[in-house]
């Protein structure tokens, strides 16, 4: 973050001298920029000056700093001197390599490539082979004595330029180019010779005209202005402004643009393309890993025209470069103390470097990396613990393939849900259904071009889901998250077709009922059927390298779990207590529901601690349970605290179902008779007195807001008899296993206070209750009663509440909800706007607004303390498992946070690393 305003003052104390350098050069062995640039560079341009500065064979050229986007998006256009400086540095560029932009019998020609700091693959554009046109086309031809490729590089042009620059939709040429192929019966690109491709250009300079209004320009230097343009606009295009979003980048970096001379792996067999990571960024093995092409432009081989080859194959091919390639890379990942995704192209036997960056990798890889390369002696442990971000330690939790042997990766699509699924493949979710019907064991992948809500019931079955269409945000990709499971999302290669059962991608087609493999951290869709292995939160790499971070850790982690299996899955992820145990999910038990709704409906004190005394032996059980699994740990409980009506059925199905009472026959009486029975139905004749009682009872609970009414403390308080029972089945517990030697330190938490009073008031309950308790068991265990601070009217008067309340938690979903007077149920109305427009920056229900309720958090616990020197302090509530959220809670000196046992991983580390930079004076220097 610190960086980012770094670059914005940068920025603007530039502007304001005349001498801003836009344009930094690099070739000939040197550059103007190096390595450590990449706020003005753009990660692309800081690599190519760095790799350059090395000595490393870079094709060379120039790139416009990241100002001159930014100049663009307040004005609209560049200042002349970006114009001026550019033009000085082709004319360098022109005079190194002894060629004129598009002219002449060696034309030059370049790439218009973008590169921001940090780097969004391909969310933004390039364009290849700038410069040609009719004339330079003849002399490229003419002078690799090789038509075909001339004219396949001008046809590319035209293509990226139209789609790029003139904003023409790619189908509109693929649809001249497709009909090309069709007419010549060629099966692949590389079929059509160079009169079929002369065709092409002919008619893609009429897609020009018709679409754009305007010939495809001829001048090389109108080319050039043009696409650096489009390249700057391009920041701000729905596909990057989307990424940004997802992975919080600021909207107001801007990009970069390289020209930079053109190499060509299309000449024939001796060139060829490709791209490969140092390490691989699936497991994190140390093994060299790329694909590449022969005679193929830069795109190629990822856009799935032809299926590449792996990088081995290279060395059969062409050993020299193999070996070059293999050492430079090596150097690479020595220089940058991490592992290196780069680009390469091979023209005529001879290697150039296009790129290089630190590699994105999955969080299993990113360990093992960060473990590797400290045993390398390449970084240190200290170092190490920043390879890692920790919202990746959550693919230790879910399970995932097993890469042995030879696979086959059909495409790639977004990772929109982490996790592995291996199964066959259905098409439409009743299909699915049926199959899991048929064989219960049966494993299926629903493969949809898009999800909607009817497809619900198939996802329910599916081991996971492939969509073709769609982003992270899609409806496949929430729903598959909030489920848990994996989801591969807008895979846009492949074709699905709901009518005939097939899928078809890479030229393969795929039917019902054939197996595929779903990597949905990596978004991979692979063929066949792979084997999976169990999730493992104790797997060894993973427990040396918390080792290495965890004494740094200052802030306690707790899970929230209410009920005794998530307490000892929280405890197995390192949950060191619990920090919520909302008691309401108790009652959602079977057997406990019918008790529960006793107790709501009951409309005077008796019936309703008749009720409670059913219910009592049911809540004990359950925290003698939480209290086993978290021996020797604080347990949080929360007293009641949801609106009732949440227990009750819906106001307007319980008026339809009265007035249709009369026209029911005997089969649907009896069916009404087992929807109501847990509010005491029993038989058909009831009905008839029993709804309309039930209707009256739920229109006296019936509140207009309810998130604002009848709930929280103020239950407790108007009937004490509920905080009664539940005190008295916490203590009763606590006594039962602390008898069993088990050590147990309950914290009675008492939710939505605005006052000393509502404290007061419900802590006398529990502490009457407790010694009750106490002295009929004749034993006692230390306990604390404290407070949810989730109002803003409790953090004023936190010094006051703490004169009660021995510890604070901060509810920050309702300290969000009541700080902005968001809705947290209706928020997503407004919230996409919101985002899209700028207004809020994140979504405040993930990431703690620390600039607002933020401070509310400082004030409470700064007052709180000031009353209760050793008041403890936590947070429980989505925010206690993000990692932003954290680190503001360790620089706000609470004493833990609380998330959801999936999320402790991610919290411990996330803790650890806001200690360890404090102590270490370190920058993140995490990979973005
Ligand atoms: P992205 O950010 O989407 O990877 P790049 O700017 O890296 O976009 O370029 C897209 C493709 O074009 C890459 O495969 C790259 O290697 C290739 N490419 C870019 N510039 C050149 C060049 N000067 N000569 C040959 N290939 C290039
Ligand atoms: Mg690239
Ligand atoms: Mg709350």
């Amino acid at each position: 973050m610190a960086t980012t305003t770094m670059a914005e003052t940068d920025a603007s104390s530039m502007q304001t001298k005349t001498g801003t350098k836009y344009v930094y050069f690099f070739g000939g062995g040197k550059a103007d920029g190096n390595g450590k640039m990449k706020d003005v560079l753009g990660g692309k341009g800081a690599g190519l000056a760095e790799m350059t500065n090395a000595g490393l064979p870079v094709p060379p050229g120039f790139t416009i700093q990241t100002e001159a986007c930014r100049e663009y998006m307040r004005r609209n256009a560049v200042s002349k001197d970006v114009d001026r400086q550019m033009e000085e540095a082709l004319a360098h560029l022109e005079q190194l390599q002894g060629q004129k932009l598009g002219k002449g019998d060696n034309p030059l020609l370049v790439s218009v490539r973008s590169g921001a700091k940090f780097s969004m693959p391909g969310m933004m554009d390039t364009i290849l082979n700038l410069g040609l046109n009719d004339e330079s086309v003849e002399a490229l031809a003419k002078r690799s004595d090789n038509p075909r490729f001339a004219a396949d590089s001008y046809r590319r042009l035209i293509q990226m330029f139209g789609n790029v620059v003139l904003d023409i939709e790619k189908s509109a040429f693929d649809e001249v180019f497709d009909n090309k192929k069709k007419q010549k019966k060629a099966k692949l690109d590389t079929d059509l010779d160079a009169k079929a491709l002369q065709e092409v250009i002919a008619e893609y300079k009429k897609v020009v005209k018709k679409h754009a209004g305007r010939d495809f320009p001829q001048d090389p230097h109108e080319q050039l202005v043009m696409a650096r343009d489009a390249v700057f606009r391009s920041w701000n295009n729905d596909r990057a402004k989307h990424y940004r979003r997802i992975n919080n980048i600021s909207d107001d970096l801007g990009t970069a643009v390289n020209v930079q001379a053109m190499v060509f792996g299309n000449l024939g067999d001796t060139s060829a393309t490709g791209v490969g990571f140092t390490r691989n960024p699936a497991t994190g093995g140390k093994e060299f890993y790329g694909e590449f092409l022969l005679n193929a432009q830069g795109e190629d081989v990822v856009s799935g025209v032809r299926t590449p080859v792996h990088i081995l194959e290279l060395e059969k091919l062409m050993p020299d470069v193999y070996r070059q390639l293999r050492d430079i890379t090596t150097r690479l990942e020595k220089h940058y103390k991490d592992m290196q995704d780069f680009e390469f192209t091979v023209q005529d036997g001879k290697l150039y470097m296009l790129q290089t960056r630190n590699g994105k990798r999955t969080g299993i890889a990113a360990v093992r990396v960060a473990l590797q390369m400290v045993e390398e002696g390449l970084i240190t442990k200290e170092e190490a613990i920043f390879r890692v971000e920790p919202n990746q330690l959550y693919d230790y939790l879910v399970p995932r393939l097993d890469e042995k042997g030879k696979i086959e990766v059909l495409t790639k699509g977004l990772p929109a849900s982490p996790g592995a699924a291996v199964g066959q493949i259905y098409f439409t979710a009743d299909d699915a259904v049926a199959a899991v019907h048929k064989d219960k064991k049966a494993k299926v992948i629903l493969v949809r071009a898009e999800t909607t809500p009817e497809d619900i019931h198939g996802m329910e079955v599916a081991k996971g889901i492939l969509t073709s269409r769609g982003g992270m945000t899609s409806h496949a990709a929430v729903v598959t998250r909030g489920m848990g499971k994996c989801c591969v999302a807008g895979a846009g290669e492949i074709e699905v077709n709901e009518k005939t059962r097939e899928m078809r991608v890479k030229g393969q087609t795929f039917k019902e009922a054939d197996w595929i493999s779903l990597d949905g951290t990596t978004g991979r869709v692979i063929k066949g059927k792979l084997d999976t292995l169990d999730p493992k939160s104790d797997d060894p790499e993973l427990l040396k390298f918390m080792g290495w971070a965890e004494p740094f850790r200052k802030l306690g982690v707790r899970a929230n779990a209410d009920i005794p299996r998530d307490a000892i899955q929280a405890r197995a992820f390192g949950a060191e207590g619990i920090g919520l145990c909302r008691t309401e999910h108790m009652f959602f038990g079977e057997e406990k529901i019918p008790h529960m709704r006793a107790m709501i409906l009951a409309n005077n004190e008796k019936d309703r601690r008749a009720a409670l005394k059913k219910l009592l032996p049911m809540q004990r059980n359950d925290f003698i349970g939480v209290f086993r699994a978290m021996d020797g740990f604080p347990v949080t409980i929360r007293t009641l605290d949801p609106p009732l009506h949440e227990f009750l059925p819906r106001r307007e199905e319980l008026m339809v179902d009265i007035d249709m009472l009369p026209h029911y026959d005997a089969r649907q009486k009896k069916s009404l008779v087992s929807k109501y029975r847990d509010y005491g139905v029993k038989a058909a004749s009831d009905l008839k007195k029993a709804l309309p009682a039930l209707l009256s009872r739920v229109e006296q609970l019936h509140e207009f807001n309810p998130m604002l009414g009848h709930r929280g403390c103020r239950l407790g308080i108007t009937y004490p008899e509920i905080t009664e029972m539940q005190a008295r089945a916490i203590f009763e517990a606590a006594v039962a296993v602390a008898k069993e030697g088990v050590k147990v330190h309950p914290e009675v938490m008492i939710p939505l206070t605005a006052t000393l009073k509502e404290m007061a008031n419900q802590g006398a309950i529990v502490k009457r209750v407790a010694e009750e308790v106490f002295k009929e068991k004749e034993k006692s265990v230390p306990y604390m009663v404290g407070t949810m601070i989730e109002l803003p009217r409790a953090a004023l008067v936190a010094n006051e509440i703490a004169k009660e309340a021995e510890f604070f938690s901060f509810g920050t979903n309702d300290l969000t909800q009541t700080t902005f007077g968001f809705s947290r149920d209706d928020v997503n109305k407004v919230l996409p706007t919101y985002i899209a427009e700028g207004i809020l920056k994140q979504d405040p229900f993930a990431v703690l607004d620390q600039e607002g309720v933020g401070q509310l958090v400082e004030m409470a616990t700064e007052r709180g303390r000031r009353t209760r020197s050793n008041l403890k302090v936590g947070i429980c509530g989505e925010h206690g498992g993000e990692p932003q959220s954290v680190e503001f809670c360790h620089r706000t000196g609470l004493n833990y946070v609380s998330c959801s046992p999936f999320r402790v991983l991610t919290a411990r580390l996330a803790a650890a690393q806001a200690a360890a930079s404090d102590q270490l004076k370190v920058e993140g220097g995490r990979t973005k």
